[in-house]
């Protein structure tokens, strides 16, 4: 379809589309994970032993020896050419929110001319991408280009059919040559290593003695806009920002919360079943979808599986949304907020931690025992988002979600604990030393009879928070629609790591003093809760009451740029975080912090440039166009005798001519180079750009109230977001 095709005609083209074919979906037992070599095909192409030993891997994290390597890719290659594959990708996941995949062929030629096939260990295990091509942060001055993919074992192998023939992806990390890691999936095995020795450590101080793996899990509500592709490409804004720079509001928006599982109309449903089918075959376990508050806006949650698997499934999942909407018809917006006035778009991360004997430790249970695992590691999350709110703003911290936090209807930029009622009140008790006295006068039975009888879906789920418990899981919902999950789950493993190791040394020396554990464990979450009861709160997140409290009264950070944010990364406290867990080195970090400040501040200009080129070439003539009508029809009634009223054609005039002076502004604004770092070009970017781009559009939304329907080049947002 044209690039520049106008508005009417885009309106044209999705009135008269055909039809949408429906298509039977097949049936799950026939299509789940099909595309997949999962544990139950390895156990059926190998043998006992190689099977036994992979599946540990695959299990525990443990590591590979060389022999089942080969044996696994040679059983993996069979696999895949016996379904039509000819090419194999190490798939990995670079710092940018995107996903990365070289393709190679299996087939050699050998002496005779002929062609064979060939994949062994080795290649299976690494591969070589050109490093050069992806953002490293300074780590570009140590390692020149080179970079390498290595095999996660522990993620599944699978193969994706496109037009262009199918391809076995390999999940991989990804790293420089002096071994610093330039992808998302190698700190979250670092930070999920780190959870577990710290979690390992407190269970033992409790007593448990047969402690699994502890890993963590990830379930992820992505909610999404479809947009008409005729539209979308009518509109360069949505095109190369993927969101709207330009558009007044509709007389018609959410307000009249009608579309909240509201029916989706059939061109939606035919689209979600064709993309649930591809991810069951996928073996990526779609699981509810449904309308959101806005809309044009529509949400799809996977179950929940364990970070690392959910985290590869979740960036799969997006790259798969965008190219089955295309495939009908549909520009997929994962953009947090594409749409100003109107519900912006976040992805919940919901997470819990645990392994297989001791279950999950985010679960009250219903068990005496139970409830003090539970509480020491609720405790360990309360401390960490205390102490790591910071981290927490920066890993969630990007241009587009600067747009979302703290507006229509999202958390707000300051990150703070909701318990729910219940669960507030035991840690208020143990604060208050209520507890502690109990245990110590023996009436109390734990005092934690609250607990056992734990509500699993209290009925007052806070949405206003940006970090809530619910039941047996936190759900960290100030996270972006566009994001990896990675960031934050790597600050969620890390945080609650640094947590587990500073209960674990407290515990040891409570349980020193006293060989009544529970006394013990009271003591310590009382010093906790002294220390970081101040980051809970029940109320309304978006109120502006808790705003001004948030910071006077609790002491929080309101953080509401990523230019005020990102700089956390570089503090030293979270320097040492990371260092101190394994998770990055300061060097990785610094890294991080480059990259990410980079994107920021790519973002806003490619934004900026934007803005200028639609305001000059596309709304400054329309008005101009308009307003020679205006004076054609003023003359033509002159010659009637009759005066034109003038009122519309001067306030038209006056805001082309305010439009176009706020265009000259921002041009200068965007040619200014000389900043003393990065840090500074990110602050003028949050400070000036963005206030000079929304100068421009009001001028342009007042014009496009004024102009005539017919001439307004750009689709309106009524038009975007109710024609389906
Ligand atoms: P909501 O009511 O927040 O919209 P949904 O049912 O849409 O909830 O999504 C909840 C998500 O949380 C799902 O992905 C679900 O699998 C996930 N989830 C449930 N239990 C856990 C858990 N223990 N750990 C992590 N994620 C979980
Ligand atoms: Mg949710």
């Amino acid at each position: 379809m044209s690039g520049n095709q106008t508005r009417l005609q885009a309106i044209e083209q999705i009135t008269n589309r055909a039809p949408t074919l429906v298509s039977t979906p097949e049936p799950l037992s026939k299509i789940w994970a099909e595309d997949v070599f999962n544990l139950q095909k390895m156990e059926e192409a190998l043998s006992k032993n190689a099977f036994k030993a992979i599946k540990k891997t695959v299990q525990t994290g443990g590591a590979l020896d060389a022999a089942t390597a080969d044996v696994v890719a040679a059983a993996m290659k069979d696999w895949a050419l016996g379904k039509g594959v000819k090419f194999y990708s190490h798939i990995f996941y670079p710092m940018t929110n995107i996903t990365a995949e070289k393709h190679d062929g299996f087939i050699i030629t050998n002496s005779d001319g002929g062609a064979i096939t060939e994949f062994t260990g080795s290649l299976l295990i690494k591969g070589e991408p050109d490093g050069s091509s992806f953002p490293n942060g300074s780590l570009r001055m140590t390692n020149a280009a080179r970079g390498y993919t290595a095999w996660d074992p522990t993620s599944p192998a699978y193969i994706m059919h496109t037009a262009n023939g199918s391809t076995l992806m390999i999940p991989s990390v990804f790293m420089s040559w002096t071994g610093e890691a330039l992808d998302k999936k190698i700190p979250l095995l670092r930070s999920i290593s780190a959870m577990d020795e710290a979690g390992n450590k407190v269970l033992k101080l409790m007593g448990e003695t047969n402690i699994a793996p502890i890993n963590s899990s990830c379930g992820a509500e992505q909610e999404y806009f479809l947009v008409d592709e005729n539209f979308a490409n009518a509109r360069p804004d949505l095109l190369l920002a993927g969101r709207t720079l330009f558009g007044a509001p509709p007389a018609k928006g959410q307000q009249f919360d009608d579309h909240y599982f509201g029916a989706i109309p059939e061109r939606v449903q035919v689209f979600m079943q064709d993309f649930e089918n591809k991810l069951y075959k996928l073996g990526i376990p779609a699981k509810t979808h449904h309308n959101e508050v806005a809309p044009g806006q529509f949400e799809i949650a996977p179950y929940y599986e364990n970070a690392n698997v959910a985290a590869d499934h979740q960036q799969l999942l997006m790259t798969l949304m965008k190219s089955t909407a295309k495939e009908h018809g549909f520009l997929c917006l994962l953009h947090e907020k594409p749409f100003a006035g109107i519900n912006g778009s976040g992805k919940h991360v919901n997470w819990s931690v645990g392994n297989s004997t001791q279950g999950n430790l985010l679960d009250p249970g219903s068990t005496p025992h139970a409830n003090l695992n539970f509480l020491l590691f609720c405790g360990a999350v309360i401390r960490g988002v205390h102490k790591y709110g910071p981290l927490l703003r920066a890993v969630i911290a990007t241009a587009s979600n600067d747009h979302r936090l703290g507006a229509n209807e999202a958390p707000p930029a300051i990150l703070s604990v909701y318990l729910g009622e219940q669960l507030e009140a035991v840690f208020n008790d143990i604060k208050a030393g209520k507890l502690t006295e109990a245990a110590a006068a023996g009436v109390m039975d734990l005092g934690l009879s609250q607990i056992l009888h734990f509500e699993r879906d209290p009925g007052d789920r806070n949405r206003t928070s940006p970090f809530a418990f619910t039941g047996n899981r936190f759900e960290f919902r100030a996270v972006g629609s566009s994001q990896s999950v990675s960031g934050p789950l790597v600050a969620m493993n890390t945080m609650l790591a640094d947590s587990l190791n500073w209960i674990a040394e407290k515990l040891e020396a409570a349980l020193a003093d006293s060989a009544d554990q529970n006394i013990a464990v009271i003591t310590v979450l009382q010093e906790l809760m002294e220390l970081h009861g101040n980051v809970i709160f029940g109320g309304d997140g978006y109120s502006e009451e808790w705003h001004k409290a948030a910071v006077e009264k609790h002491g929080l950070k309101n953080l509401p740029t990523t230019a005020d944010a990102l700089p956390a990364l570089r503090e030293d406290y979270i320097v040492e975080l990371f260092e101190k867990t394994g998770v990055f080195s300061p060097v990785e970090l610094e890294s991080r912090y480059e990259v990410y400040a980079e994107q920021y501040v790519l973002a806003i200009e490619v934004e900026a440039k934007l803005v200028v080129d639609i305001a000059t070439t596309k709304i400054y003539p329309a008005a101009i166009s308009y307003l020679s009508e205006l004076g054609l029809t003023a003359t033509a009634m002159a010659d009637l005798g009759i005066e034109l009223e003038t009122s519309l054609a001067t306030s038209i005039a006056a805001e082309s001519n305010a439009m176009m002076a706020a265009v000259g502004t921002l041009s200068k604004a965007i040619a200014t180079h000389d900043f003393a770092d990065t840090e500074a070009h990110m602050r003028f970017c949050a400070d000036v750009i963005r206030g000079l781009m929304d100068e421009v559009r009001v001028h342009a939304d007042l014009l496009e109230t004024m102009v005539a329907d017919e001439l307004w080049p750009l689709p309106k947002y009524h038009e975007m977001l109710f024609i389906k």
